[in-house]
């Protein structure tokens, strides 16, 4: 019975009722293997004893006072969060959308405060995915996101990925540019992994130009892609505003924004605010997460998993004609399709396994970053066998 439901989701036809690791079990009993984690969200795996432990213990202690008041909590998670990142400080909100939300009105107080531009302008990219809310759907690079919700919010100016000389073209042409909203790796967008000097050439870029860095992490951050964050894999990097959500919490919503202490300081009370962002619940198992990655060493594990598991399909999956690319960094993984590859998803949870398709012809697959290499056979089976029925 979904008549009561809005209809904004696909759903699939399967209701899972418990999990443990990497595995799922629906109404039935049946067992399903999760190369998806909730999109990104359950990196630590499901009912993970660390993260539920924290969240019974914080329920029957406090759940929420506002933040009108102290959190010494909030305060020690914020202190770990700058310690691996090497920012200064922190905003808790709940979501992804509200990071970027948080981070795109940062980077209009710098426009107005420190570089004295009127209008202050954006530079976001194509295939890019930022959130739902109105200026994040606006960020996004993706027509079909937008489509129906006009006017957009103004104030963005758009780039192709991954295409340095088109970003200094831009930036001759926009003196009003004050920061870059980008994706370390474009999740919704296809897995789409930039060049190596990418990143490090926006840097270069935003420094002479006195443009903010601003990465959006929500997806690549938490230990994703083999690294804390993203920028992690890039030597002496370092931005200055990032974006955190999905992994953060395990499925406790909880989003977070970053910045140099320079920008940061901008946020003064009455600038921003959020009645749940940073509440002890949420907190209480984002502490949980990130103490758990750390003493378990889950993103260098995500790394051996990921290119392990990239091996694996190259090989299993090679000479399968509709196989065009596998690509990805640490268990962000994207297979390229020669054709649109939506009918595979149905066909893989028929057999147990989920994952998922974005951008139409990539199969994308977020597994746990506690996924085994006995799960990652059983996937790599599981595709081979269906890619070679075709699609
Ligand atoms: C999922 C995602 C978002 C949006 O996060 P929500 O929590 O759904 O609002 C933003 N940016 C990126 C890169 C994402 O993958």
């Amino acid at each position: 019975m979904t008549e009561h439901l809005m209809n904004t989701y696909a759903r699939l036809p399967v209701a899972f009722v418990r999990g443990e690791g990497a595995w799922l079990w629906d109404e039935a009993g049946k067992r399903y293997l999760d190369a998806l984690s909730g999109v990104a969200v359950c990196g630590l795996g499901h009912a993970h004893p660390a993260v539920a432990q924290a969240v019974c213990q914080q329920a029957q202690t406090l759940i929420h006072t506002s933040n009108i008041y102290r959190m010494p909590m909030q305060e020690r998670l914020a202190a770990d969060l700058c310690q691996l990142s090497g920012l200064d400080q922190v905003f808790f909100c709940n979501s992804g959308a509200e990071a970027n939300e948080a981070a795109i009105k940062l980077a209009r107080l710098y426009g107005h405060e420190v570089r004295q531009v009127a209008e202050p302008k954006i530079l976001v990219f194509d295939g890019s995915f930022h959130g739902r809310t109105l200026a994040t759907l606006s960020a996004t690079g993706n027509r079909k996101i937008q489509q129906g919700f006009e006017p957009l919010v103004s104030g963005f100016v758009r780039s192709p990925y991954n295409d340095l000389a088109a970003v200094e073209a831009l930036a001759r042409a926009n003196p009003d540019i004050v920061a870059v909203l980008v994706e370390p790796v474009q999740g919704e967008g296809g897995v789409r992994l930039p060049s190596a000097g990418f990143l490090p050439g926006l840097r270069e870029l935003c420094d002479r130009h006195g443009w903010l860095l601003m990465l959006d992490e929500v997806q690549t951050g938490m230990g994703r892609t083999g690294q804390f964050f993203g920028f992690q894999h890039y030597a002496g990097l370092r931005p200055d505003v990032m974006t955190l959500a999905k992994g953060l919490g395990n499925g406790v919503p909880i989003g977070a924004l970053l910045a140099r202490v320079e920008v940061a300081r901008l946020f003064v009370p009455g600038k921003h605010g959020s009645t749940f962002g940073g509440g002890q619940l949420a907190i209480a198992a984002a502490q949980a997460v990130l103490d758990t990655m750390r003493a378990e060493q889950l993103p260098a594990r995500a790394e051996r998993t990921g290119a392990s598991l990239r091996h694996k399909l190259r090989q299993r999956l090679a000479g399968i004609l509709d196989v065009k690319e596998i690509r990805g960094q640490g268990l962000m993984l994207g297979i390229e399709l020669g054709r649109p590859a939506a009918s595979i998803v149905q066909r893989a949870l028929d057999r147990g396994v989920l994952i998922n398709v974005t951008a139409e012809r990539v199969i994308r697959l977020l597994p746990p970053l506690i996924f085994t290499e006995e799960q990652a056979d059983l996937l790599v089976e599981t595709l081979g066998t269906l890619l070679e029925e075709g699609l």
